[in-house]
């Protein structure tokens, strides 16, 4: 089945189910200074859930645009290393405010897995909230009494608060949630060691895939919980780890969300991605195609909301990604031309269906995207030879965080990415030192604004210093 159709037939069994069907909120959030990327399904109705506002309907449902590499979720390290966590991933969801509450939720989320989807049950593990003595909350019996009849209950599990307790923050709405974890490994594998030890292990063929939360309490601000008023319903199943079910493959890089990408950068780089690597070579090579495909998505549809890549901010945050992204075509696919740009026209033929404002912005998305991949490629080439060298003098295994802040300042080195440069070469970075520099600049560039007069600036020691870099920066910015 293809992906398009998965998407639908979701949307579909929801809407059948008396579920009002809304587009995305963008992935850059709007109107929330507590969040920078929407990161889950909810964000966008969190204010229904607080008592503020109504929402069109008491059942939604939806795809969601989700970014996560702030913030709570930050899941960029992962990457391209694992084959299971993306940047941006598409969060299928169904809401139910203040109207359907458990049963309803779990039956429908099974019938749709297991009738619809028609996903081997033997293959399916779900968890239950265990309770917890700090907060004197019970077992969610309910949840489990549910899951009883649909499921033999060897393979249902307990899971601690941890994983199965969602809190929207420090107060607030809360509640047991309720996972769905797929095992899509071979018999042999089976043979060798059960699903139910590999449940929330990161294993790469055991994931989860559908988060169920009841939100049934609120904490407040003393730290105790009180029964809402009305209780509900918020799900958030992962797109690409359904369709890897669902299309029988191993990994979501092997679903046709990703293979037009992949084939675009096989294309493009005269580089082979192989499902299985077969050598530490193989593994890099996969892992730098894997990087790219799921960074494109991230900067593009971030370009396409309209948040640019900036040196600040969440515009500083796009910049990140793609600059990590850059970096891997650098260094493991040997190109040092602009070629990233190249793929968002892929891209756009293969969501633009259902997102068209990957289609309606293309042409801005390719041009940002050429602009940064240009710049930074200009200066890559000699920070890595300037990091070689600090490498080289450097005495143990740790890098120190001035000369990282060095990098940074001048070559518009994120500082995620010299710290992955130095991991794959068996170093640490001082991170307190690197946050120590940064203060530093900060100080001292505020300490140069507080004598500026109206008409000139009137430079002091510390700022000429770090002067050149930050023109460095500046130049960059300009991206269209
Ligand atoms: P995981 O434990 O795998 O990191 P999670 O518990 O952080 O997932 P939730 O916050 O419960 O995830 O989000 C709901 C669903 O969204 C998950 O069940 C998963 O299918 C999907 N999901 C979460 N993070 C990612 C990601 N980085 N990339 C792709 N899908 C994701
Ligand atoms: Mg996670
Ligand atoms: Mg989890
Ligand atoms: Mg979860």
């Amino acid at each position: 089945m293809k992906s398009q159709d998965i998407r639908k037939q979701f949307l579909d069994f929801f809407k059948d189910r008396g579920h009002l069907i809304v587009p995305s909120a963008p992935i850059v959030t709007k109107d929330d200074p507590t969040l920078m990327f929407n990161n889950s399904g909810m964000a966008q109705f969190k204010e229904f859930f607080l008592g503020n506002g109504t929402p069109k309907s008491k059942r939604i449902a939806d795809t969601q645009k989700c970014l996560r590499v702030s913030g709570k979720h930050n899941d960029l390290e992962e990457v391209g290393i694992d084959t299971y966590h993306h940047t941006m991933f598409e969060m299928l969801g169904n809401w139910s405010f203040g109207d359907y509450f458990k049963k309803e939720a779990i039956h429908w989320a099974w019938e749709l897995l297991t009738e619809v989807y028609k996903i081997d049950k033997d293959i399916l593990y779900v968890t239950v909230f265990e309770g917890n003595k700090e907060d004197n909350l019970p077992m969610d019996q309910e949840a489990y009494d549910i899951w009883k009849e649909l499921i033999s209950e060897d393979r249902i599990l307990m899971g601690s608060k941890k994983d199965n307790f969602w809190e929207m923050g420090d107060q607030g709405p809360c509640g047991p949630c309720s996972e769905i974890h797929v095992d899509i490994r071979s018999a042999e594998e089976k043979a060798e060691k059960s699903g139910r030890d590999l449940v929330n292990a990161d294993h790469p063929q055991v994931v989860e895939i559908w988060n169920n939360v009841f939100m049934e309490f609120n904490r407040k601000a003393d730290g105790s919980l009180e029964k809402l008023p009305a209780q509900h319903v918020d799900t958030g199943m992962g797109f690409e780890r359904l369709c890897m079910v669902l299309q029988g493959v191993q990994s979501n890089y092997d679903t046709d969300v990703f293979t037009p990408l992949i084939q675009k950068i096989e294309s493009l780089t005269g580089k082979k991605y192989t499902i299985k690597a077969s050598n530490e070579d193989e593994d890099k090579l996969n892992i730098a195609i894997r990087v790219i495909a799921d960074h494109v998505r991230a900067v593009a549809f971030a370009i396409a909301d309209g948040q640019l890549p900036s040196n600040n901010g969440a515009g500083y945050v796009i910049r990140r990604i793609l600059r990590r992204a850059i970096r891997y075509g650098f260094t493991f696919l040997d190109k040092k031309e602009p070629f990233i740009f190249e793929l968002v026209d892929t891209l756009s033929n293969q969501m633009g269906e259902f997102f068209p404002e990957i289609k309606t912005q293309k042409t801005l998305v390719q041009n940002v995207i050429r602009e940064e991949e240009t710049s930074f490629l200009r200066t890559l080439d000699q920070g890595l030879q300037l990091l070689e060298n600090v490498i080289a003098s450097t005495e143990g295994k740790t890098v120190s965080g001035q000369k990282a802040f060095e990098l940074y300042d001048t070559f518009g080195f994120p500082i995620d990415l010299t710290a992955l440069i130095l991991r794959e070469k068996g170093y640490n970075l001082d991170e307190a030192g690197f946050e120590a520099a940064m203060q530093e600049q900060k100080a001292r560039s505020r300490a140069a604004s507080e004598v500026s007069t109206a008409d000139w600036t009137i430079l002091t020691q510390g700022n000429t210093e770090t002067f050149v870099g930050y023109d460095q920066l500046e130049n960059e910015v300009k991206i269209t």
